[in-house]
C-alpha cells in the first residue's frame, strides 16, 4: 500500500478505518483472476479504491457483492440479437452486474499508478452502491437517509450537465453513469465538480462523509514538484 499516494494522503484515522475495510473486503470477497493470476497488489489495490467511497461507513462491505474478476487487458463486450448473432462488439474496460464486479487490470493499473480524473474501480464500485439500494438510477444506499433532497439535486445537476457537457463524454449516458462518473470526479478531481456543480458537490460530501479537496491539493504539490 506504501506506493498507493492517495493512501498515504490520507488521515491517520481514516487510514486505520480503511485499514479494517480493505481486510474484511479480501477476506469476503472472492477474486478470480481470468487469463491472469491474481496477486496481493491487485487484491490490495481493488479493495482500496472499492471501500473509499465508503470510508465513512466502517461497516459496510458491499453485501450483495461476492466475485470480483479481474482481466490482463481490457474486455470484449459483445451484444447478441435474438438467433445468438453479435449485434454489436464493446470495449470494456470494467463493469459491475450486481453480484460481481469485472475490473480490466492494465486500465486501472495506468489509471492509479498515473493519477488522473478517472478511476474504472472507483467507477465500477459507485454502480455498486447504486445498485445495493434496488434500482440502477443514481442514488446510491448512502442517499437513503435524505432521499428526496438528493434526488432533487442530482436530477438538476443531470439536466444541467447534458446542457453543458463540461465532463467526459461517458457521463450524460444516463443517471447511473453520471453517478460513476462525478462520484469518480468527487474522489479524484474535486474541485472541478465543485467548480461545475457545487450543489452536486456538497451532497457528495455529506453522503460519502468525506472531503477529498485535500487530498487534491496534496497530490498538486508532488505533481507540480516533479
Ligand atoms: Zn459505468
Amino acid at each position: 500500500m506504501q506506493q498507493l499516494y492517495y493512501y498515504n494522503f490520507l488521515p491517520k484515522n481514516l487510514k486505520t478505518i480503511i485499514d479494517y475495510k480493505i481486510k474484511r473486503f479480501i477476506n469476503e470477497k472472492i477474486f478470480i483472476g481470468e487469463y491472469m493470476q491474481i496477486n496481493d497488489e491487485i487484491k490490495c489495490i481493488i479493495a482500496f479504491y472499492a471501500c473509499l467511497p465508503s470510508i465513512a461507513y466502517k461497516n459496510f462491505c458491499y453485501p450483495s457483492l461476492k466475485y470480483i474478476y479481474v482481466y490482463p487487458h481490457t474486455i470484449i463486450k459483445k451484444h447478441f440479437n435474438q438467433n445468438g448473432i453479435i449485434k454489436k462488439e464493446m470495449l470494456i474496460s470494467g463493469e459491475s452486474i450486481g453480484d460481481a464486479v469485472i475490473i480490466a487490470w492494465n486500465e486501472a493499473k495506468r489509471e492509479i499508478y498515473h493519477y488522473q480524473k478517472r478511476n474504472v474501480i472507483i467507477h465500477e464500485f459507485a454502480h455498486e452502491l447504486d445498485f445495493e439500494e434496488g434500482i440502477i438510477n443514481g442514488i446510491p444506499i448512502f442517499a437513503f437517509i435524505d432521499y428526496k433532497h438528493f434526488k432533487e439535486i442530482f436530477n438538476e445537476s443531470f439536466k444541467k450537465a447534458i446542457k453543458e457537457k463540461i465532463l467526459d463524454n461517458y457521463a450524460f449516458t444516463n443517471r447511473a453513469e453520471f453517478f460513476a462518473v462525478t462520484t469518480e470526479y468527487f474522489f479524484l478531481k474535486p474541485k472541478t465538480l465543485q467548480i461545475h456543480y457545487s450543489e452536486l458537490f456538497e451532497e457528495y460530501k455529506k453522503i460519502y462523509k468525506f472531503n477529498p479537496i485535500e487530498i487534491e491539493k496534496k497530490y498538486k504539490n508532488i505533481l507540480d514538484f516533479k
